[in-house]
């Protein structure tokens, strides 16, 4: 959420072209991914709150140096909002750790980063998977995108979130739940869209009635989950999203 400067053209297109690990989709139904970048403590509270309502998991992912803190003036997280999700069964994933740009970061800082989140993740949540993974700022290039392959479960990025037959595990995307993508004709026009098979990721942060141009309300984030589940569309947490297609590739090559 800062000014950036532009990154390496190249190095993001080699990303998207190589260091591929292909998911295949398929199913019967779309699968949404509803996801909350650092960890507003309304995200925590209101958001996860409506998807339980709904009886959906979100993925939360967490930069645990904004833990117990601010976030454009809004509260962030706190470590027993991490361990009462996880205990509701929303997935925390990582977002590393000090919220770095992983295509300016040195290889080693970003390495150091992103074990620093999977220390913390240990400690306070005792977790011992190799995490998902979200990109601060959205940002990736050729060489955070070989780090990722090597220690994460999956990495997103920001954009493209609709994917269709298949999807690139390390450079999955996102369709941006804030700003112009919350309004209801741009959210519904996604849906609409979609086919059985298909995986959308969605990305939001604050749930607040005032939130900013990052976040959305409660009204908005509820909206577009009645509409998910009346076009029978199945909300899932990313690693389960993952577990699915997986599943069904298997049953299938029986
Ligand atoms: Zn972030």
């Amino acid at each position: 959420m800062a000014h950036l400067q532009p990154i390496s053209r190249f190095s993001r297109f080699m990303a998207r072209h190589t260091q591929r690990q292909w998911l295949a989709l398929g199913g019967p139904h779309a699968i949404i991914s509803i996801t909350f970048d650092d960890i507003l403590a309304s995200a925590a509270q209101a958001g996860a709150r409506i998807l339980e309502a709904y009886g959906c998991r979100g993925t939360f992912y967490v930069a645990g140096a904004l833990t117990a803190g601010l976030e454009q003036g809004r509260p962030t997280h706190t470590l027993d909002s991490l361990r009462l999700l996880r205990a509701r069964g929303h997935e925390i994933a990582s977002h590393g750790w000090g919220h770095i740009d992983y295509a300016r970061a040195a290889k080693s800082a970003a390495l150091a980063d992103l074990r620093q989140n999977a220390g913390f993740l240990h400690t306070y949540l005792a977790t011992d998977q190799p995490p998902h993974f979200a990109y601060p700022f959205g940002r990736y290039d050729l060489a955070s995108k070989r780090l990722t392959r090597r220690q994460c479960g999956s990495a997103r990025i920001l954009g493209h979130g609709v994917h269709r037959g298949r999807a690139d595990l390390h450079l999955l995307g996102c369709e941006r739940f804030y700003g112009p993508g919350r309004k209801a004709a741009a959210w519904q026009a996604v849906l609409h869209a979609l086919k059985p098979g298909d995986w959308l990721i969605i990305s939001t942060h604050e749930v607040e009635d005032t939130c900013g141009p990052y976040g959305c309300t409660p009204d908005e984030l509820t909206a577009f989950i009645q509409a998910a589940q009346q076009q029978r569309h199945r909300v899932l947490p990313v690693g389960e999203a993952i577990d699915h297609f997986t599943r069904l590739n298997r049953a299938t090559a029986r």
